[in-house]
């Protein structure tokens, strides 16, 4: 009876949650639970082959992209992609260095020489690009500036300029500062990150920003987006990502995993990454061995134990989808997710006098849906979500940095659960206690 809005974790399909129950008693009729095999056995294989084809057929991922699962929740990756992302940098200019210096060095100054260079390169040039639009982009941005120091850390946009203070909208393209690309012969910046949907904030990037389309294939940016609470729930473009990131505890499944999908190219032996004792001798981090990325690709996501329950959970909700919504794949979710976001929003927006929407009609999320009661007022507040619980809808208050009223709308939220929810909200509007 009861319809929960909380922004993670958040609700399963009821079917998922009770074959999961009884596969924690009887895997595939083994004799034994899931949670009580091996990682690496024969059944947890085929779980993560299974999974991984799911997520790239409903996400068309290309096959040029590896898809890893980890345990580092989304946070962990804020720090992965820094590790990896610098360490490749690096690896490009020392090679570029190397070859523009070989020609006019003796071979024992020629290591000396580069070294040198790459000092120097990285206190003038090392830009990580971070667009902040949101409490989740700027946390990331603090993990770059706490790893490679602040001076690294370009950020290109800060929301809250144009807003009071505030997030809650996304600045024009042509006002971002991203560190230029031709300038710096092909490397630019390290990479340029963004969170493609805040939720604490409910924040949304309508699209991929065309200020970061290539231009041609030498003067790429190298997007990272973390989609953790909006992952699977629209199309993307996946080519348009060196890396896409996200905890599987929203969208996806359990809390456990963590997903990366990345481009092949970054990885070795493609990309060689930069000797460790470089890194350290130039005074930039060397990560943890379970956040390396090519470790893990080269395990099969398999170095270290993997929670295979969780990997399950989200394979069975990526399977029901692939079914559900056949050669539509993807945008079969994305339709019923819009129309679930545009019946509250449409609600609230019938009653301006009532409620509130916090973020700028452009950036809306479809996810986290931010709004107030009669201006914040405090009394107000307490009665609409008393009124809520009443009725068995939960998990409406918004974040505790930001106050006021969110409703998550991720895929398990079913159409009938918002059908009660805007019920509530016509009923709350109209009776105006
Ligand atoms: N990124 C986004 C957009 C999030 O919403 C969250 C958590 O809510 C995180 C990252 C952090 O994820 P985790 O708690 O798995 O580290």
């Amino acid at each position: 009876q009861v319809s929960y809005f909380g922004a993670g974790p958040a609700p399963l399909p009821t079917s998922v949650l009770e074959k999961a129950s009884q596969t924690l008693l009887n895997y595939n009729d083994m004799g034994i639970g899931i949670t009580e095999i091996s990682h690496r056995s024969p059944e947890a294989n085929k779980i993560l082959a299974d999974t991984k084809t799911a997520l790239a057929t409903l996400l068309d991922i290309p096959d040029d992209y590896d898809i890893l699962f980890l345990q580092s929740g989304g946070s962990g990756q804020f720090s992965a992609v820094v590790y990896h992302m610098v360490s490749s940098w690096v690896e490009k200019r020392r090679k570029r260095a190397e070859q523009e210096i070989k020609a006019e060095a003796s071979d024992r100054a020629l290591e000396q020489k580069v070294f040198d260079r790459l000092q120097k390169e990285v206190k003038e040039e090392l830009r990580l690009d971070y667009l902040v639009t949101g409490s989740w982009s700027l946390k990331a941005s603090q993990e770059a500036a706490r790893l490679v120091g602040a001076e690294h850390v370009n950020v290109a946009m800060d929301a809250r300029k144009a807003n009071d203070g505030k997030f809650g909208k996304i600045p024009a393209e042509n006002e971002w500062e991203l560190t230029p690309i031709k300038k710096q012969g092909g490397t630019g910046a390290a990479l340029t990150y963004l969170c493609d949907n805040e939720t604490v904030d409910g924040v949304e990037f309508p699209s991929f920003p065309s200020a970061l389309d290539a231009q041609s294939p030498d003067d790429e940016r190298l997007v990272i987006a973390d989609m953790s609470s909006n992952f699977i729930s629209r199309k993307v473009d996946v080519s348009k990502y060196a890396v896409i990131f996200g905890g599987a505890q929203k969208n996806i499944g359990t809390t456990g995993i963590t997903i990366v999908i990345v481009r092949k190219s970054l990885l070795p032996p493609h990309a060689p990454l930069a000797d460790p004792r470089l890194l350290r001798d130039l005074k930039l981090p060397v990560g943890p061995i379970v956040l390396d990325w090519p470790t893990i690709a080269k395990n099969n996501s398999l170095y270290n134990t993997l929670p295979i329950f969780d990997v399950w959970v989200a394979g069975q909700v990526m399977q029901s989808l692939v079914q559900s919504y056949g050669s539509k794949k993807i945008a079969g979710q994305q339709e019923i997710s819009d129309r679930k976001a545009q019946l509250i929003y449409e609600t609230l927006d019938a009653h301006r006098e009532v409620y509130q929407v916090v973020p700028d009609k452009s950036v809306r999320s479809r996810m986290n849906i931010c709004f107030r009661v009669r201006g914040g007022d405090a009394d107000a507040e307490k009665a609409f979500l008393a009124g809520a619980a009443e009725k068995g809808l939960l998990g409406l208050k918004g974040h505790r940095s930001v106050g006021g009223m969110r409703a998550s709308n991720y895929n398990a939220v079913t159409l009938e659960a918002v059908q009660k929810l805007v019920g509530y909200m016509e009923d709350y509007a109209k009776g105006g206690s």
